[in-house]
């Protein structure tokens, strides 16, 4: 804050006013201590005009200097993740908006056969960096190859996938290259006027949407939560450039060794690309009613799902759980047994192509989401589903 000396009357109006007690009047002249934050709460209160806010810090960045889409195409063993689809998909309604192109970033080792997937999946570019240190996610050599290569090309905007990987990698890599970055987006948007990226995230447990816009630094970064974008259609027929950049990494960046890569029962499983899902809730009664969702499951090559409340209460591993706090889902068929239907329980499946809930109570709320409803007990319905199941398999 500036201080015009000869305005101050020495009120102590400002003092009565600051949040953080970072002005005192000494001598009747307002002076301001080392933990002022600049908030101007005391520049708006002042009636003799007398405090000006310092010009908001911009960048220096040449904003001009920054163009095109990137998606950070996050694979595992050479399997591309949904959510950089997903990514692609979202990046190409940001592109056309901002008349520009999107470029597909693809790290790790032996890779560079999957580029054509992503082009297929709405790339125009891809940018293949094929390297031995890149064979495993790890922060420090992944960090060191896309903040060169977003130096290099400077684009506007990069997105990565709010999934493990992308929860670790992005904040490192918007550290290094002095940026913002808006973790956990449910939403990206152009915004009109400035063409600046609007990144929507949920924000204290779901009860506030807050969104954030970078206007003066380049790239603007986000993570985006898997699930929530859609994927545009396979399109073999699409034509884009494959560049490949060599990499040598010094060796003394990277400080962590991978010494063994152990699954844990829990990666496999993949309700996030599951096609059915039997879901389950506090109205399954216990594990005992999981078990039957399990066997249904297992009939309809299905993978089961929980609401919190059935992880809860220790019938089910969270790896299962589906909302806000757990997984989101997008299945072609989504089979809600016993599950009321609570916000963040539908924040995690309420894309998915078919709903099917079965509920004892008519006023559940999942029955607004429901493409199909039963109202019904789903310890009389489970057995008899499982018979008609069963029939249908001998008689095919
Ligand atoms: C910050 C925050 C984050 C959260 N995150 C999540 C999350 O990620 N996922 C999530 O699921 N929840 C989440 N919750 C909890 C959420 O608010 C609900 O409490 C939870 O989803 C309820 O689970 P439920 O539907 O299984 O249980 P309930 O709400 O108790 O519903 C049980 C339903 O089963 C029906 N029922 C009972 N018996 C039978 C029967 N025999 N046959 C048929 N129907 C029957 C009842 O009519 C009822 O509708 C979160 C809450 C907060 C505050």
């Amino acid at each position: 804050m500036i201080l015009l000396n000869e305005r101050c009357k020495g009120c102590g109006l400002c003092v009565r006013q600051c949040p953080f007690a970072a002005i005192e009047v000494i001598d009747k002249l307002a002076q301001f201590k080392d933990n002022c934050t600049n908030c101007g709460a005391c520049a708006e209160v002042c009636k003799f005009n007398a405090i000006l806010e310092e010009e908001k810090s911009t960048s220096n960045v040449n904003l001009e200097n920054y163009d095109g889409i990137w998606v950070f195409a996050e694979q595992r063993q050479g399997k591309l993740s949904e959510v950089a689809l997903e990514l692609l998909g979202i990046a190409n309604e940001l592109a056309i908006q901002r008349q520009t192109g999107v470029t597909a970033v693809l790290l790790g080792q032996h890779i560079k056969i999957i580029s054509n997937e992503l082009i297929a999946y709405g790339a125009d570019r891809v940018i293949v960096v094929d390297n031995p240190d890149l064979n495993h996610y790890r922060t420090e050599p992944y960090t060191y190859v896309l903040a060169d290569l977003i130096k290099k090309y400077r684009p506007e905007a990069v997105l990565l996938g709010a999934t493990t990987i992308g929860r670790d990698f992005a904040p490192r890599l918007a550290r290094r290259l002095g940026t913002g970055l808006t973790a956990d987006c449910t939403e990206l948007a152009v915004e009109p006027k400035e063409k600046i990226i609007l990144q929507t995230r949920p924000a204290f447990g779901g009860n506030l949407m807050a969104t954030i816009a970078c206007p003066n630094h380049r790239p603007q970064m986000s993570t985006v939560r898997p699930g929530v974008m859609q994927k545009l259609p396979l399109d073999t027929n699409r034509r884009g450039d494959i560049i490949e950049e060599l990499y040598h990494i010094p060796p003394e960046v990277i400080r962590s060794k991978v010494i063994e890569l152990v699954k844990a029962a829990k990666a496999s499983i993949n309700i996030e690309d599951a096609e059915i899902i039997i879901a389950g809730g506090r109205g399954a009664g216990g594990q005992e009613g999981f078990h039957k969702l399990i066997e249904l499951a297992d009939m309809l090559g299905a993978s089961v799902a929980a609401s919190r409340a059935a992880v809860e209460a220790g019938w089910i591993d969270h790896a299962h759980q589906v909302g806000q706090t757990g997984k989101t889902v997008k299945p072609k068929l989504y089979i809600a047994c016993g599950i009321s239907g609570a916000i963040q329980h539908l924040a995690g499946m309420q894309n998915s192509s078919c709903i099917v809930a079965i509920n004892s109570d008519p006023n559940a709320p999942i029955f607004k989401v429901a493409d199909y409803g039963l109202v019904a007990d789903i310890k009389e319905v489970l057995p008899v589903l499982a018979k008609q199941l069963q029939a249908v398999s001998l008689s095919a």
